[in-house]
């Protein structure tokens, strides 16, 4: 089933997982698969290179099981500052064998110790040669706070504009904390003529560690409230996981209040997590 089809009904609800890292047994994935499939998500994504995985580890064989195995649609992650035409080629062939229709197209994170490939340099890019391979259905991310590299939202969301010329049916955003932030966004994106669904991203808050390296990461600002939460239970991380949690759902149901298109939950693999959360959510979201 394409993406793009589940919008314009009741609000979205998708889930991230990550190819487990190479020191997880790869049945960790599938387990955790089992129990997000009886939370009935409206689509699960596989990132592909991310999270400490080793780069392309079975996001696609992930992407056939979440579909074939659970009957859930899925979203293979591509990014393509490493590829070249040659090797999303093959990959969009592996993807079309496996009935993957929906990508997640990416430009993908610098790594300082590989040399990028000159074929593809931003994600408009690889969505215009995705479009013209074919009937895959393409979500792009983007930025309520603008991209780290961007000199200013604006800018940023004038490129935001290039991927759904180039035919991004949907989008996905980056992690934020504080909401006011994403709705300044839709506003600001809706006035540059962008008219796609935007999914919210959110990822709760369960560790101190976690939540500093995604931070630092991805540049997310953390609001007043949240920073006092954590430094409140920086030594009791239980407290903090829960008031982590209460913050994740309440940043939700104000979203949903709000006419949020979708939300979709970074899970970092943990079904507790995410069946919480669903379970607090599900009257908001008309579950
Ligand atoms: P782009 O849209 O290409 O933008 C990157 C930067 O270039 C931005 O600053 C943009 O403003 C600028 N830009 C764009 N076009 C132009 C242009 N024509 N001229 C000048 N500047 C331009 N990474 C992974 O490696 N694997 C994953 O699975 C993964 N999943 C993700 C899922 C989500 C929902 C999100 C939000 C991010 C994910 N990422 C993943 C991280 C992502 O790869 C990085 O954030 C990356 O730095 C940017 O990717 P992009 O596709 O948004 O890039």
């Amino acid at each position: 089933m394409k993406a793009a089809a589940l919008f314009g009904g009741k609000p979205v609800l998708s889930f991230e997982v990550f190819p487990p890292k190479p020191n997880v047994p790869i049945d960790s994935i599938y387990q955790t698969l089992s129990a997000l499939k009886d939370l009935h998500p409206d689509f699960i994504s596989v990132t592909y290179g991310a999270g400490g995985s080793v780069p392309g580890a079975s996001t696609a064989e992930i992407c056939e099981t979440i579909q074939n195995t659970h009957g859930i649609p899925s979203i293979a992650h591509l990014p393509c500052i490493n590829e070249t035409r040659e090797s999303v080629l093959e990959k969009l062939e592996q993807f079309r064998a496996r009935g993957i229709e929906n990508i997640l197209a990416l430009r993908g994170d610098r790594n300082p110790d590989v040399e990028p490939k000159d074929d593809f340099h931003y994600a408009s890019e690889l969505i215009a040669f995705i479009r013209e391979q074919g009937d895959f259905d393409i979500a792009a991310a983007c930025y309520p706070e603008g991209h780290p590299e961007s000199p200013d939202l604006d800018t940023d969301i004038s490129h935001l504009k290039e991927k759904v010329d180039a035919g991004a049916s949907h989008l996905i955003s980056q992690l934020f904390y504080h909401n006011p932030d994403f709705y300044a966004f839709r506003e600001k994106i809706a006035a540059a003529g962008i008219s796609v669904p935007v999914e919210a991203g959110i990822m709760p808050v369960t560790s101190k560690k976690s939540i500093e390296r995604m931070v630092s990461l991805c540049g997310a600002s953390i609001p007043n409230r949240l920073a006092k939460l954590m430094a409140r239970y920086s030594d009791d991380p239980a407290s903090l996981k829960a008031a982590g949690l209460e913050y994740a759902i309440m940043q939700i149901d104000d979203l949903l209040a709000n006419g949020a298109d979708g939300i979709h939950i970074y899970t970092m693999n943990n079904p507790d997590v995410a069946r919480y959360i669903m379970e607090q959510i599900a009257e908001a979201a008309g579950r």
